[in-house]
This record gives structure tokens, C-alpha cells and sequence, in this order.
């Protein structure tokens, strides 16, 4: 998908804009590019692009609400934000409303495709082919199933993004051991990113999995995560 991927950028600052869509093009994706919020969104509703660059600072309605109406139609639609750097606390707030990730700017072309290119790769459910040869990965009563790319708690169904399903399958295959921070990223969005969009994650993994029984998966405070049985009372 990512050779021919249509990207949707939105930017108001045009040689920004025009760098972005040339260097794009040159990559070649399928670029359209858009100046506000609202033909964002127009373009979004009339063509749905399989990746969207929003600037968080827009002239009409900010990228924060673009992504909050996105979401309200699209779960999945990976986002990535541009932000100023005195913006990033805002912008790590967020990326609660669930975008993928984010660049701040400065940045360079090269930088950006390739987390372009990273972020496509990490949502993307794989092809039948390549799923068939996954197992089952099972820990307390979670069962990843690769094959069917579908993950069940105490025999529920769970619906995770591809992105939460990569991080879960990650912690089962290292059960009861501390992941740092720097590893899950490095396993899960391949490269050594903001560890600020692994929280986000985990919590996006907790708030699906934890009404369905105990907590699992526990912070190890400074180092990373850990998947671990519940103590069972009396042991
Ligand atoms: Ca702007």
C-alpha cells in the first residue's frame, strides 16, 4: 500500500505546504494538499486518504478539531500532527484524541517520509499470507491470535487499532518481563520515538482491557512495562 499511499496534507504555510507535497510526490505517494481545517475535512469526506500530515496551528478551525470529526467517522485513518516546537505539550495532549504520532518543526523531508512510511507499516493490518504463519500467543486469559489478527480477554472480544494489537502481541512475547520504553518503540513504532506516544498506547491498552478482568499490564516507574498475573490472594 505505502508505494502508491494517498497522503492528505494540511498546512497553511504554503512553501511549507508546497516542500511537503513535492517531496511527497517525488516518494510517490499520491499527495492532495489543503490550506484549513475545513477543506481538510471537505477533502477528507470526499476522498478518504489512508494517511493524513495536520498542522496543529490553522487559520479556520485548529488540527485538534479536524482530527476530533475525523475520529468521529474514522477509528482507524492514521494522523500524523506538525507542530511548532513550543506547541509539543499541547500536541502530546493530543494525540489523546487519538493521533499517531507527531513531527515537530523544523523538520527535514527525509524525516518525515520516513516516519510516514513507519507509521503506514504499524497500521496496516499484514497480508493473509504473511499473517498465516503467526500463532497464538496466550497470557493469563489474553489469547492473540496472529493468524486472525484478533484478540480475546476471558474469551471476549477485543477491538484493537494495529498499532495497540503490535504493542500487546509485543508484551505477551516477553511475559512477566520489564520492556523498557526505549524497546517497545524500537519493536513497535521502529524508532527510538516520544516516549509519550507509548503511554498514550498503554493506555488506550488498559482502558479496552481492564474492564474485562484485573490489570496486566503494570508500569515499571522510569523503565517501561511489564505484562504480569494479578497476586492472587493467599500466595
Ligand atoms: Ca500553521
Amino acid at each position: 500500500m505505502s508505494e502508491s499511499a494517498a497522503i492528505l496534507v494540511v498546512e497553511d504555510e504554503p512553501n511549507i505546504r508546497d516542500i511537503i507535497d513535492v517531496a511527497l510526490r517525488f516518494h510517490g505517494f499520491r499527495v492532495s494538499a489543503v490550506p484549513n481545517g475545513s477543506s481538510a475535512l471537505a477533502a477528507f469526506r470526499s476522498e478518504p486518504p489512508d494517511l493524513v500530515i495536520l498542522d496543529v496551528m490553522l487559520p479556520d478551525i485548529d488540527g485538534f478539531e479536524v482530527l476530533r470529526q475525523i475520529r468521529a467517522t474514522d477509528e482507524q485513518l492514521p494522523v500524523i500532527f506538525l507542530t511548532a516546537r513550543d506547541t509539543v505539550p499541547d500536541t502530546v495532549r493530543g494525540l489523546t484524541l487519538g493521533a499517531d504520532d507527531y513531527v515537530t518543526k523544523p523538520f527535514s523531508v527525509e524525516a518525515l517520509v520516513a516516519r510516514i512510511r513507519a507509521v503506514l507499516r504499524r497500521t496496516s493490518v499484514p497480508a493473509e499470507d504473511d499473517r498465516a504463519q503467526g500463532g497464538t500467543l496466550r497470557y493469563a486469559d489474553l489469547q492473540l491470535d496472529e493468524a486472525r489478527w484478533e484478540v480475546r480477554r476471558a474469551g471476549v472480544r477485543v477491538d484493537l487499532s494495529p498499532t495497540e494489537f503490535r504493542l500487546l502481541a509485543c508484551l505477551m512475547e516477553h511475559p512477566g518481563i520489564v520492556l523498557t520504553k526505549r524497546q517497545l518503540l524500537e519493536r513497535v513504532w521502529g524508532y527510538d520515538g516520544s516516549s509519550q506516544v507509548l503511554e498514550t498506547y498503554i493506555s488506550y491498552l488498559r482502558r479496552k482491557l481492564d474492564p474485562l478482568g484485573p490489570p496486566l499490564i503494570h508500569t515499571q516507574r522510569g523503565i517501561g512495562y511489564a505484562l504480569r498475573e494479578p497476586s492472587r490472594p493467599g500466595f
